[in-house]
Parts: C-alpha cells; structure tokens; sequence
C-alpha cells in the first residue's frame, strides 16, 4: 500500500528583518505505515519546523512556501479549517518535549482520556474503544491508581506516556514526537523508548521521531533522515546509515558522538565551524562551508537528492555526476 504520508519539496519560509529565510529547504521523504522515521540534525536546522509543517502548525511570520504533503492519500495542504482540526486532533498526535503545555493542569489522566474519546463521538463507548483504553493504560504502564492524577502529580515520563496515550486513543496513525524524551533521564527515556517500539508493534502507527540525539534514533529508528541547514542531506535504513554513512555531514555527525561501537576507542570528531544563518544560507551545498570534502562545483550548485543504493539517498556532488566534478577529478590525477 503506498506511504501513509508523502512529502514532496516541502518548504517553509520565514519573514524576518535580514529578509526570508528558508528554514526548510524543498524536502521530500515517505513515512512509511507501522514504522518509525527518525528525524535528527543540530539544533537550528529545521527538524521541529518540519515536523510543525506537517501539522500545518506555521505560525506567522513563517509559512509554507512551497510543496506538498499527502496524508493518507489526501492532500494536507486543500484541508479547509474543519478538515484541519480533525486532521490535527485525531489523524496525527504530536508530543513535544514538556508535554505539561498540552496537558489540561485541572484535569486528571483519566478525564483527559474521556475527552478525547468524547471529541470523537462516533466511535465512543463502544466496547472496542473501552478495550482499547484498557490495553493502552496497561501498554503504557499508566498504573489504574494514575487514573486519578493531574499532571503536575506525575513524573515526565509518566506525562509523555499519557500523551502518547491520548493520541492512541484518537486511532491516530501517526504520532510525531519531538524531542519527546529529551528532558527524561536516560533510563526513563530508554523506557519510553522501548514503549514507543511496543506501540508501533501493537497498534501499528507510524511514528516521526525529531531529535538532535543521533543515539536515540539508533536505538528506535527504522528509517533514518538527516537534516543539514534546512536540507535532507541522506536518508536510509538506520542500519546502512550507521554503518556506512555516506554524507560528510553524516560520516561527522557519526564521528562526533562516543556512543556508537565504531567509533567508541577512536578520538571523537569535531565538526569545523557553526551551522549558516539561513536569512543568507552558502551557496551550492550549504555544508560546503563545513564539509572536508568539499569541490570548487560544491559552492556553485546544489547537488540534487539521489538514490546512490536502493532506499539510500544522499544529497551530495560526490555520488553524482557532473561535468565540472570529472574535470576536478581529471586535475588531480
Ligand atoms: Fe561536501 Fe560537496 Fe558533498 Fe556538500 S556536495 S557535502 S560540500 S562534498
Ligand atoms: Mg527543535
């Protein structure tokens, strides 16, 4: 069956005083149903932008400039308002990273699972939903005696779970989760992180994991894109990604954190110079500033996105063709 959601040159613009910036930069990407899609860059590089894009969720004096996105076979971008509101509170669940902001602070978890079941009266209190309920309290290991808490009163594990939870009970295909388990301590996270994987299992929704930690999205991912300044600059199963890092940004990005096997004994890498303003992004690759491996034809053109291996894509003038890249390569021969 085709993607549940299809993006296609996706781009988010911001008005600001040193003119438009193109915070999100003609992206394409699927997720694909039942997995999990890792989304991971720096800080700055446009991942949270996305992930709010495809909500529709741009607020002034951003928008999206330009592209598409298709949901479930529908596009996301003819919604008029009504459509929207259903699209946003029952297809696609987004937990952010302090879900106290989204949680009511007068409500306990079982009224906020109510509610939301009530939103959606056409499918409530049918014997269906009141089981789904049940397995997702239990799935999460929301305890019956949190039923009767309020936010405030539960650990931010806890209140990421109900979130997750609430998006569950909606029947939401897709939950994007944006640095959802950033401010947990790590074996909190490492929970959360093995419930997510569960929840895929059982449920079969796809979930858009954002976030800057490279080692998370090893240890949930399916798939993997990387985002650089705007630009998806390689996407790929998580294990080719790992393993065989085709992007500099990627190779470097690899290399400057100690917690993958390889480079666990080696010295760690420190990636030259700062991400670009994107008001006034580099010509060409916008990583050529950064890149060790950068070519005169890097600064001059923007490579284009390339299937280098089946489901592997780089955006990269070193897999591609170009007259000006054999001319170099003939030079330094
Ligand atoms: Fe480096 Fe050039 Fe590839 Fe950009 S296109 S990542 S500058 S080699
Ligand atoms: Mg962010």
């Amino acid at each position: 069956s085709f993607p549940l959601v299809q993006i296609r040159d996706l781009s988010v613009t911001y008005n600001t005083r040193l003119g438009p910036t193109s915070a999100v930069d003609k992206i394409s990407f699927d997720i694909r149903r039942g997995e999990i899609m890792g989304l991971v860059g720096e800080s700055g590089c446009g991942k949270s932008t996305l992930g709010k894009a495809l909500l529709r969720m741009i607020m002034p004096p951003g928008y999206i400039s330009g592209g598409q996105i298709i949901f479930n076979g529908e596009n996301v971008m003819k919604f008029d308002e009504k459509r929207l509101r259903d699209y946003r509170g029952r297809q696609v669940s987004m937990i952010f990273q302090d879900p106290m902001t989204s949680l009511n602070p007068v409500q306990t978890v079982e009224q906020h699972l109510e509610e939301a079941i009530q939103v959606h009266e056409a499918e409530t209190k049918t014997p269906y939903i009141i089981k789904r309920i049940q397995t997702l309290i239990e799935r999460l290991g929301i305890m019956q005696s949190r039923l009767d808490s309020y936010p405030h009163q539960l650990s931010g594990g806890m209140r990421q779970r109900v979130m997750v939870g609430l998006g569950l009970v909606l029947n939401a295909g897709l939950i994007i989760a944006d640095e959802a388990t950033t401010s947990l301590d790590v074996i909190v996270e490492a929970k959360l992180v093995d419930q997510l994987r569960e929840i895929r299992d059982e449920f079969g929704v796809s979930i858009l994991a954002i976030t800057h930690n490279i080692a998370l999205v090893a240890e949930i991912a399916d798939r993997v894109a990387v985002m650089y300044a705007g630009n998806l600059v390689e996407l790929g199963d998580v294990n080719r990604i790992f393993d065989a890092p085709l992007h500099p940004y990627t190779q470097g990005l690899l290399a400057s954190v100690p917690t993958t096997e390889i480079n666990a004994k080696k010295e760690l890498y420190k990636m030259p110079g700062e991400p670009p303003n994107l008001a006034r992004p580099p010509s060409g690759c916008r990583f050529h500033p950064r890149c060790p491996a950068a070519m005169p034809i890097c600064s001059r053109y923007r490579p284009a996105l390339e299937e280098v291996a089946p489901g592997h894509w780089v955006h990269c003038w070193l897999y591609q063709d170009h007259p000006e890249k054999v001319e170099k390569t003939i030079k330094v021969a």
